[in-house]
């Protein structure tokens, strides 16, 4: 009854927050658990050329393969590796193991860039830069072959990020903006931004065929783009009027279902040799 309910009308204790803080203590335990006995998978999505269909790299996307549980998306670990720190060394495995993999499909001749999801918490890390020298001189992969995609979030602290992107674009590793358009103040801080890609937000493809809001704002971020020298990625086109919809507004590269789902290392060798 509302009587018994507080003055947001939501009950002053909520039986489901102890199930909640209790489900979340168990996970971050078998997060660490599961990154200490490496449970985790990485799957590779294609990036192509739209209009020819040339594969030109592919995003390196994690999967937690849980013993009992079985897959665990991203979005569901990612948060939580975040706020306790846990990606430090999971994102570190992860570059790793991208670079290996990578490196390994160059030497069966397919010259392919790999593009590494990082978290703001690994870009305020100290030893980011010294760790991704060192993962590139271990694996031997070329560094023009490794690109960091990175979120807007991180420009929360702006003048502590700028540098650090710096730094790591002399390494001559690429660096790309996920997610684009999603945050407040896309497009008054691009300009200043040291990245060579713009990867266009899903949520403006998903209509981009039958809406010319999203049109506009599509045909916007390539103009910015080319006129900054930037790179234009579309992410998440399920539909070929989708595809031709943004190769007449100019976006030239993209990923989605309608190319391929993200691949595990096995699936993405054939995805290769069926090329
Ligand atoms: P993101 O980097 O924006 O990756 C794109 C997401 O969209 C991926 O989800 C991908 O599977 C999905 N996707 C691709 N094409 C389509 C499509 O055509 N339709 C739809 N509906 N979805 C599509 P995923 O793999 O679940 O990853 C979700 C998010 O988790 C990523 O978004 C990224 O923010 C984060 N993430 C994934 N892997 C890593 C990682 O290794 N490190 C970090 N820090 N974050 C990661
Ligand atoms: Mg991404
Ligand atoms: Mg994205
Ligand atoms: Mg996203």
């Amino acid at each position: 009854t509302v009587k018994s309910r507080g003055r947001n009308g939501y009950d002053f204790f909520d039986p489901t927050m102890e199930t909640k803080s209790l489900e979340r203590i168990l996970m971050e335990n078998e997060l660490r658990k599961a990154i200490e006995q490496k449970h985790f998978e990485i799957y590779y999505q294609p990036k192509m050329d739209i209009g020819s269909k040339q594969l030109v790299g592919m995003e390196a996307l994690v999967r937690w393969i849980h013993p009992e549980l079985g897959m665990i998306p991203p979005n569901r670990f990612i948060p939580i590796a975040e706020e306790t720190g846990m990606i430090l060394p999971l994102g570190e495995w992860i570059l790793r193991e991208a670079c290996r993999q990578n490196k390994e499909w160059h030497e069966q001749g397919y010259e392919l860039k790999v593009s590494v999801n990082l978290s703001a918490r690994q870009i305020y890390q100290k030893d980011l830069v010294e760790n991704i020298r060192q993962i590139l001189n271990d694996t031997k992969l070329d560094p023009k072959w490794l690109e960091l995609e990175i979120t807007e979030s991180i420009f929360v602290k702006m003048e502590e990020a700028t540098p650090v992107l710096q730094e790591i674009r002399e390494e001559g590793i690429q660096i790309s903006i996920d997610d684009f358009g999603t945050g407040y103040s896309s497009f008054s801080y691009i300009k200043s931004l040291p990245v060579d890609t713009i990867k266009i937000d899903a949520s403006f493809i998903r209509d981009v065929h039958h809406n010319q809001e999203s049109q506009a704002i599509v045909k916007a971020i390539v103009t910015i783009a080319e006129s900054l020298n930037m790179n234009v990625v579309a992410e998440g086109i399920e539909l070929t009027d989708q595809a031709e919809a943004l190769q007449l507004n100019g976006c030239d590269q993209g990923q989605g279902y309608l190319f391929s789902k993200p691949l595990a290392k096995q699936d993405f060798d054939h995805y290769l040799k069926a090329k």
